[in-house]
């Protein structure tokens, strides 16, 4: 997946904050995502989220000056970057938040999109340079641990510096413990037959600059006291300007097995949970296929796979019901492949099976239809019986990629689509996925700035009373005027606003605006009607949401009598205890509280009589087919008439035909909501509305076969 950068500012200086958001627009390596915070508080309060990629921190804040600003930020960030602003007489305070681990400052008589860009930049470079340091590390890591000899190392002072795996096996000593002890205390070596304290070869090398191999007959005493003949060198280790920065010892049990020289190379090479190839040995197998594909003209196939809730089962269940999973799909997955192919694990719960040679692109696909087969039938562990299900993404090559890393990225990609499209099932990588990732990316880059923006804007869709065409109430719908995109529907932004955590402050103004909208419509005389606002799952459980509702109804001061929060069943079916204390909570506060899309969910009649529930409202779906489809009316004549016996009201979706309209009528549905009496409208418009009235939309028996236009 592409990596999104997020940034946070920490800066109640909004002139700042202008110049910010203006530098991310056209900064280099975007797009971005910000957020910008006033307070220490409440930078410390967002860093909890985890998913910030860089800081750019004032060290005046309202709450927190100087130093104790970097070192609180610090304390909350766990290694997240920081840049400092100080003020342009705080040369030397910014000096010391440098010292302090602070990555770089700005001066305030310096802040220009100029300097915030460069700045960003180095941040950036600097990013880069490390992730080149960390993956050398890596590698020689992986080389030091899966070679057979045991390798030592100490600073000049001969203080041990690293011991590998096999030094640490031969020795007795971990590195961890080892580190900072005397060579001499670690790796005790006598002569085998005088029995007489051998020479320390590493201070020879040292003083003669030299690599000097050791004495024969050496045997190395073991921290438990075993001995073993070793053989072994020493060589003086230099730094950058060729001085000696220490020593190191490489040796070898002189009648070490071959077993073990493998054993240890196994273990650089596989997974040790599941014995399965790990990434270093996947990636040496796609590279060696790839160049044989090349050469020969075939193909190859990439899958990649995660377990779907794999967390749940771990939280849940245990880690120890977990490991078992993973097994079992591992030995499931072997079994699933011929010999030639290759199954890795990549870590976590993601697999990854290499298909060697197809002929084929539907030739990954029949695999991945087996693997789905085999690993969703119940896996036994031990006591439990479990089941799972999965998400698959494949890539082929060469259609997909010409690396490995490539093909693993864009089978990653499909995966992540799979997951998106309702998880158990399959999907090949297309290109269209990447650009729509983008796409996605530019929406939600956008949409970090569409608040304070003011992009957003409401229209209101009244509700019909069916007996006497009276506007009983008006929902709230909310629209983006996006400068580009013109106006952009709900559906295409409040699911990308739910995943990145921006629903939190739209949906409070979408609450507040309303409120307001409504207070002023009273204000200038109008007789206005409770307004309806839909209300997203992370809201309602947000733990404050009472206390902002509250706060709101405080600030505009609208009578809670005029609000109605709509709630989808599937948000109130989740964690029935909690939903139903939150909405004891909400009802508290005098709004009215409804069922929106009624039908879709799995709503269970027990909890709805439970629930503080005054209205439901029936879902579109089940209206559009009213007349034509038999089953539709059935749903709907069944929600109305449970409606009535639990007392509640009910509100009929989308109607748009007068047919739709009788039938609801003929069946006592009390009022209803739909482009028949009238689209969602501008406040504008739709205070011109309420002044009409709209009763003339409900057909009465001598006006049956009137033909208005219904949209004003
Ligand atoms: P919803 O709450 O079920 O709202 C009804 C949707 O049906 C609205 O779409 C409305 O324009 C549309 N509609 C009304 N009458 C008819 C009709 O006769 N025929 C058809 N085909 N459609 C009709 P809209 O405005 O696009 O909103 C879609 C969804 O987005 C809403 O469904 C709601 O779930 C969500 N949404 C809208 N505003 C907000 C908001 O402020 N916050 C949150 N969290 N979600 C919102
Ligand atoms: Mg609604
Ligand atoms: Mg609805």
């Amino acid at each position: 997946m592409l990596k999104r950068r997020r940034l946070l500012l920490i800066d109640d200086d909004d002139a700042h904050s202008k110049i910010f958001q203006e530098m991310l627009i056209n900064a280099d390596g975007g797009p971005f995502q910000n957020d910008t915070v006033g307070t220490l508080a409440r930078g410390c309060e967002r860093l909890k989220q985890k998913d910030i990629w860089a800081i750019f921190a004032n060290l005046s804040l309202p709450d927190s000056q100087g130093l104790n600003t970097l070192d609180n930020i610090q304390k909350a960030a766990h290694g997240v970057p920081i840049l400092v602003l100080a003020g342009a007489e705080e040369q030397a305070i910014a000096t010391e938040a440098l010292r302090r681990g602070a990555k770089d400052y700005l001066l305030e008589d310096h802040i220009d999109a100029y300097s915030f860009a460069r700045a960003l930049r180095n941040m950036m470079e600097r990013e880069t340079a490390e992730e080149g340091m960390f993956t050398e590390k890596e590698r020689a890591q992986v080389t030091l641990n899966s070679i057979g000899d045991a390798v030592l190392c100490t600073d000049t002072e001969g203080n041990i510096t690293y011991l590998n795996i096999v030094a640490e096996q031969m020795t007795g000593w971990s590195c961890e413990d080892a580190q900072g002890e005397r060579l001499a205390q670690v790796f005790q070596i006598v002569d085998g037959v005088t029995r007489k304290v051998s020479p320390n070869p590493m201070e020879l090398a040292m003083r003669t600059n030299k690599t000097v191999e050791l004495s024969a007959n050496c045997v190395l005493i073991r921290r438990d006291g075993s001995e073993s003949a070793i053989e072994d060198s020493a060589a003086p280790i230099h730094d950058r300007s060729g001085e000696i920065a220490g020593a190191v010892i490489v040796f070898h049990d002189v009648k070490m097995s071959k077993a073990i020289t493998e054993e240890m190379v196994h273990l650089a090479q596989y997974d040790s949970l599941t014995n399965l190839p790990n990434r270093v040995l996947l990636t040496d197998r796609m590279n060696q296929t790839i160049a044989r594909a090349r050469r020969n003209g075939t193909r190859a196939a990439v899958i990649y796979l995660d377990l779907d809730g794999f967390k749940q089962i771990n939280d849940s269940l245990g880690h120890d019901i977990g490991d078992k999973t993973l097994q079992s799909v591992a030995a499931r997955l072997s079994s699933c492949v011929r010999n030639s192919d290759t199954v890795s694990r990549q870590g976590g719960d993601e697999f990854v099976v290499l298909l060697s040679e197809i002929s084929h692109p539907e030739d990954a696909s029949v695999m991945a239809k087996k693997i789905l087969n085999a690993l969703t039938l119940s896996h036994s562990l031990g006591d439990t019986s479990l089941h799972i299900t999965l998400s698959i993404g494949l890539s082929t090559y060469p259609e997909d990629g010409a690396d490995a890393e490539t093909l693993l990225k864009n089978a990653d990609t499909a995966m992540y689509q799979a997951k998106k499209n309702g998880r158990n099932n399959y999907q090949f990588y297309t290109k269209e996925m990447n650009i729509r990732a983008i796409e996605r990316q530019n929406v939600e880059a956008d949409l970090g700035f569409a608040l304070e923006r003011e992009e957003f804007v409401l229209h209101y869709q009244p509700k019909i009373n069916l007996a006497t065409g009276q506007i009983t109430g008006v929902e709230a719908l909310v629209r983006w005027v996006h400068p580009n995109r013109g106006l952009v529907p709900p559906g295409e932004f409040i699911p990308i606003a739910e995943e990145c955590g921006l629903i939190m402050p739209i949906g409070r103004w979408v609450l507040r605006e309303a409120c307001r909208q409504v207070k002023e419509w009273e204000g200038s005389g109008l007789q206005v009607v409770p307004v309806s606002v839909n209300i997203s799952s992370l809201e309602f459980r947000s733990g404050d949401f009472v206390e902002s509702l509250s706060a709101i109804l405080k600030g505009t001061r609208l009578d809670p009598n005029y609000v109605e929060l709509e709630l989808t069943e599937t948000v109130l079916m989740r964690r029935v205890e909690s939903a139903n204390a939150v909405l004891r909570a909400l009802k508290c506060t005098g709004v009215r509280l409804a069922v929106d899309d009624f039908g879709t969910g799995y709503s269970s009649l027990s909890y709805l009589k439970r629930f503080p529930i005054d209205t439901l409202k029936i879902d579109q779906s089940f209206v559009r087919d009213i007349s034509t489809d038999p089953d539709d009316a059935a749903i709907v004549t069944a929600i109305i008439t449970m409606a009535r016996s639990l007392k509640k009201r009910v509100v009929a979706e989308g109607v748009e035909t007068e047919e739709q309209l009788r039938f609801l009528q003929a069946h006592g549905c009390e009022e209803a909501q739909g482009y028949y009496f009238s689209e969602p409208l501008n406040a504008k418009r739709f205070a011109i509305l309420l002044e009409a009235g709209m009763t003339s939309f409900i057909p009465t028996a001598n006006e049956e076969e009137t033909n208005e236009v219904n949209v004003p």
